[in-house]
């Protein structure tokens, strides 16, 4: 259901922001990657996270 190609995903995260599937989450400091959702890294605590789809 989540799979549909790219407009499937682009809407699948525009429905749920900070969902499961279709989104990665990378912190833009240290470029550690949270894999769900995230307002802070736990590597080193920058707020800056960066949200890619996929
Ligand atoms: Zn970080």
């Amino acid at each position: 259901m989540v799979d549909e190609g790219v407009m499937g995903v682009l809407e699948t995260v525009r429905n749920r922001l900070g969902g499961e599937s279709g989104t990665r989450y990378e912190c833009r400091n240290c470029g550690v990657t949270t894999g769900r959702t995230a307002e802070q890294c736990p590597n080193c605590g920058s707020t800056e996270i960066a949200q890619y789809e996929f």
